[in-house]
């Protein structure tokens, strides 16, 4: 027989890299359709991919670092502050682990047995999982997280760099959304795929808001190259 499969662990690391590549492309494509529609010379668009590239992956790291950093500190505050509970009042906190249980659905005497066999086995991970909603104690680091997200945004930012290098001028517009909204497409069937989701559902989702938010860029750009022609 085989085991049912569970996608909810492993995908979550791969969720924030295909989350980063997405927006890597879609906010670096944005930014190049802007300016496309805005200029019939290469050397903007170039500038515009570049610039986008490095201000949206620094930003992506800063923005995780912080992010991944203040949970932290919210974590370890927390956890110091049920340790010294545990050792402090025992008892109080076995009582508080029964009612949680006991919440939960089991018996008064099963919540009971429950709470001082998982008490003895790691109080502080019980407490830590069943009372304040922390599943792993392992905590991510800010400074890994930070470099992750900002590569998963280059990968996905390098693409319309190279469109943006390559493609001719003429057709930059076309070339830059036909690409962005294949390479969106690419990665939405890996997400959905590495997920365990529905492929065509999130395919479709993504290439429905890519063309809005790479629509919405082109008329920005096209009003301002109009007034500014
Ligand atoms: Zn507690």
């Amino acid at each position: 027989m085989e085991m049912e499969k569970h996608y909810i662990n492993r995908s979550g690391w791969l969720r924030a890299a295909v989350l980063g590549a997405n927006d890597g492309i879609l906010s670096t494509t944005s930014l190049v359709i802007g300016v496309a529609a805005a200029s019939s010379s290469r050397e903007p668009v170039l500038l515009a991919a570049v610039a986008g590239l490095v201000a949206g992956a620094l930003s992506m790291a800063a923005g995780e670092y912080v992010s991944v950093s203040s949970q932290f500190d919210v974590e370890s505050a927390d956890l110091k502050r049920e340790k010294y509970a545990l050792d402090t009042m025992p008892k109080e906190e076995l009582e508080e682990l029964t009612d949680i249980y006991i919440q939960r659905g089991l018996h008064k005497d099963l919540a009971r047995e429950v709470a001082i066999q998982l008490t003895s086995y790691d109080a502080l991970e019980t407490h830590a999982r069943d009372e304040l909603g922390i599943n792993e104690i392992t905590q991510a680091n800010p400074l890994t997280a930070a470099f992750a997200s900002a590569a998963s945004f280059i990968i996905g930012g390098v693409l319309p760099l190279l469109v943006a290098i390559f493609a001719p001028i003429k057709e930059m517009l076309f070339f830059q959304y036909g690409f962005s909204i294949l390479f969106l497409a690419f990665s939405g069937v890996l997400a959905a795929k590495a997920g365990g989701s529905n492929t065509i559902k999130a395919v479709l989702r993504i290439c429905i808001w890519g063309t809005f938010a790479m629509g919405a860029s082109a008329l920005v750009g096209y009003i301002f190259g109009v007034q500014t022609a």
